[in-house]
């Protein structure tokens, strides 16, 4: 079967993009594959008219939106492999199924890789969460941990004080302040500790406490991790496509990669994640695809 378009990831950024294909009158299949990113979460937030909304219910929502065009279909399913032949794409999925596809528009996503220590897994997306803009007002004025054992952790713990004046940043060990920064932080009431963490005590994901290599424990409500991430697949890096310093996929403003017929869009550019900004990278690549194949229908006709 060959589509005009294949969407790889059904988040915010691929359903996007699926409806703008859609209703630019385009065969196109949704992949996914139910892994978000933000799965781990109850509520999502600073997403106007789905604020406070789980990210399955926001799923659902886009989802249904889409029941209204014929030509865009979802399909449950992992893919595997893409190939760029010469001038489509073919695409298998775990199953063994196989597609082609004119466009591929990479919707994946980012997936975040946690500091390793007991409790972590069991706080996050409860308790404890990676954007102060996502989760910071439902922890305001909360005693709150920043862990953060990367470069990132001075930038984050001012950021953070915009929510809350009681705040203690953790390094678990490393030593990502320098002195003068300490300084900064302790004049702003904020204290750094850098004794390596054992373990995040919770009450079903209730943050309780934090306790130490030392054997001191430290009472939080909450926190924030300045977690590190990495692309969901290795799609655009073995197709060749560009990526920019920290990690994302380079693409132009109608989502276009470096790679003729490959375009991207949501967390897999690397830039701030959110879902009203994944949302629209989706709908800019969806543009962009029907940009192309409407100039490529028109070359086709004119070379008759
Ligand atoms: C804990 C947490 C809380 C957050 N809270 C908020 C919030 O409150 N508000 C907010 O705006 N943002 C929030 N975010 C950020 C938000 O989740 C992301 O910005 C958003 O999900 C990005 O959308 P996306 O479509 O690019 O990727 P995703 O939503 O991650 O979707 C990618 C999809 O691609 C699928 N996929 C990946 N690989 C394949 C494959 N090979 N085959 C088929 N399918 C595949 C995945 O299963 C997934 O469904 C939060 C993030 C985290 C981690």
């Amino acid at each position: 079967m060959l589509l005009d378009c294949a969407i790889i990831g059904g988040g915010p950024a691929g359903l996007n993009a699926a409806l703008v294909v859609g209703r630019g009158r385009k065969q196109v299949m949704v992949f996914d594959d139910e892994m978000p990113r933000n799965r781990v979460t109850q509520e999502s937030h600073g997403f106007i008219t789905n604020d406070g909304m789980t990210p399955f219910e926001i799923r659902q929502a886009g989802e249904a939106d889409l029941q209204n065009y014929p030509d865009i279909q979802i399909k449950r399913s992992r893919i595997v492999e893409i190939q760029n032949h010469e001038d489509n794409f073919a695409l298998l999925t775990q199953e063994g199924e196989r597609f082609e596809a004119k466009k591929i528009i990479l919707a994946t996503g980012l997936q975040d890789i946690l500091p390793e220590m007991k409790g972590i897994h069991e706080v996050y997306g409860k308790t404890l969460f990676s954007c102060p803009f996502c989760d910071g007002w439902e922890l305001k004025d909360k005693p709150l941990a920043l862990i953060a054992e990367n470069q990132r952790a001075l930038h984050m713990a001012k950021l953070l004080s915009n929510w809350t004046k009681d705040l203690i940043v953790f390094t678990n060990g490393q030593q990502v302040l320098a002195e003068e920064e300490k300084a900064l932080l302790s004049a702003h009431s904020i204290q750094v500790i850098d004794v390596p963490i054992v373990a995040i005590h919770h009450d079903n994901g209730q943050l309780r406490s934090l306790q130490l290599a030392n054997g001191e424990i430290v009472i939080r409500e909450g926190g924030f991790v300045a977690s590190d991430f990495k692309q969901s697949t290795p799609f655009a890096e073995k197709l060749g496509c560009q990526m920019t310093k920290n990690g994302g996929i380079e693409t132009d403003i109608l989502g276009r990669t470096t790679v003729s017929g490959i375009f991207a869009c949501g967390d897999n550019l690397g830039g701030p994640a959110q879902l009203v900004l994944a949302a629209a990278a989706g709908s800019q690549a969806g543009m962009g695809v029907i940009h192309e194949l409407v100039q490529e229908e028109f070359q086709q006709k004119t070379s008759l």
